[in-house]
């Protein structure tokens, strides 16, 4: 049984399991729960090294989504946590308005800490910060893709710019030039910095040995706001100083037997090529079709009898993925919002049949989906075990003979269904 030293509050559902993984992988126990913990939760059930609280708070109102995280820090606070991360998106998605900028502001004042650094990097996955300014792969982050989102449109690349609008607080740069040369000079410039009334610096960071290196000269602020890469070099920061046996084992998941499936609700390329993938190596497949399901055909019914017939057989993917022009049909037949919760809906109800019929490894693609089929399947905590590609690991439903893998849109190789049941027995 061990106590909480780090409570991560993360800002969108995927994003959590994305940083529990790295904490896990540099050799932390963690544990995820899907929204605050309830306080008659008790603090004994939270054992773990690390606790991360999964939100929906990115893109909600700026009261909102300050009164949850503030709501989320009470609770990790009250469970033992002393040390804090606000996990934020790996291409700082924000709006001039927020979120980033209110929620970090609240929780420092919360804490009482005078100083941040704030630093989405996540090299491995082609974010790097230099400059101040965020790259996606080779291009600024307002030339990539992000620049077109429908929620958080990123216009500017600056990101001390950025979120110097968000903020009243006073934000600085910590350049690259003290980051490459290491904890004591990272500690020279915070000092600087703060001389100067700088309350949160965007932090340049271009591999994660930079990320590491932040992680040692930053372990002792109260709070950090970041992406998953940060949390990578943590462990062994805590682990120096005395506040942490990194182990080996914190990534173990037990055996748990049962049929396997695999649940598909995201329509992101990555996914689109994994489901090929999978229907072209010849394995089982069936397609939830959204216009059919608008017009009230029990696809769930049907899919679970098709299912039923085939599990003992090896895995069965049942999906709705499909191509842009197919989505947009059906978008513009039912609504958008419509056509998503129909699948959503019919997903979820697949997991709860599929659960019944014995499934106990269970891959979900999709950020949307993956909230749905956890709601569905009454998870509230999961464990976190080994990661499966970058950003995504498999999890275990905290007491229970289950595994699921959560993964985003745009995650994992394209063979990531069948590497990920290969993992697991
Ligand atoms: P991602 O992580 O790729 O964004 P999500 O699950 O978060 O995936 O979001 C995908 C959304 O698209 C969900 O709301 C899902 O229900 C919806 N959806 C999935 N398939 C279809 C389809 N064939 N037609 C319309 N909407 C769909």
């Amino acid at each position: 049984m061990s106590r909480p030293l780090l409570g991560v509050i993360a800002d969108d559902f995927t994003g959590a399991t994305d940083v529990a993984g790295m904490l896990v992988q540099a050799g932390m126990s963690t544990l995820l729960t899907v929204g605050v913990p309830a306080p008659d939760a008790g603090t004994a059930a939270l054992d773990a090294d690390a606790v991360v609280v999964a939100l929906k708070s990115r893109t909600t109102p700026v009261d909102e989504a300050v009164a949850q995280s503030l709501a989320a820090l009470e609770r990790l606070r009250a469970a033992g946590c002393e040390r804090f991360y606000f996990k934020v998106c790996s291409t700082f998605d924000s709006t001039p308005r927020g979120n980033i900028g209110p929620v970090a502001e609240a929780l420092m004042q919360a804490l009482g800490a005078d100083f941040t650094i704030a630093c989405p990097a996540f090299p491995e996955n082609g974010r790097s910060v230099y400059r101040g300014h965020l790259f996606v792969g080779d291009v600024l982050l307002s030339d990539s893709g992000m620049k077109d989102h429908p929620l958080t449109p990123m216009t500017d690349a600056n990101l001390v710019r950025w979120l110097q609008a968000q903020t009243s607080l006073r934000v600085g740069l910590l350049a690259h030039a003290s980051v490459a040369a290491g904890a004591p000079a990272i500690a020279e410039r915070i000092a600087a910095l703060r001389a100067q009334g700088v309350r949160i610096a965007i932090a340049d960071a271009i591999d994660n040995a930079d990320l590491g290196r932040l992680g040692a000269a930053c372990a002792d602020l109260p709070l950090l706001v970041a992406g998953s890469g940060l949390a990578l070099g943590l462990p062994a920061a805590y682990a120096a100083r005395g506040r942490l046996r990194a182990d080996a084992r914190a990534a173990a998941l037990p055996a748990v037997g049962g049929h396997a499936a695999v649940l598909s609700g995201s329509c992101s390329t990555a996914t689109l090529a994994q489901v090929q993938r999978w229907i072209g190596d010849g394995r089982p497949a069936f397609r939830i079709d959204a216009l059919a399901l608008g017009l009230g055909q029990p696809a769930a019914a049907e899919a679970l009898a098709w299912a039923q017939a085939r599990l003992a057989d090896g895995p069965v993917l049942v999906h709705a993925t499909t191509d842009p022009d197919h989505v947009r049909a059906a978008q513009q037949q039912l609504g958008t919002e419509r056509a998503g919760a129909l699948v959503e809906h019919c997903l979820a109800e697949v997991a709860v049949g599929l659960h019944q019929a014995g499934v106990r490894r269970l891959v979900v693609a999709g950020g949307e989906t993956s909230g749905a089929v956890v709601q569905a399947l009454g998870v509230q905590r999961l464990r976190v075990g080994p990661p499966i590609d970058p950003g995504v690991p498999w999890t275990q439903a905290e007491g229970r003979d289950l595994l699921l893998a959560l993964k985003s849109g745009n995650f994992g190789g394209v063979d990531f269904f069948a590497k990920a049941l290969g993992q697991v027995a």
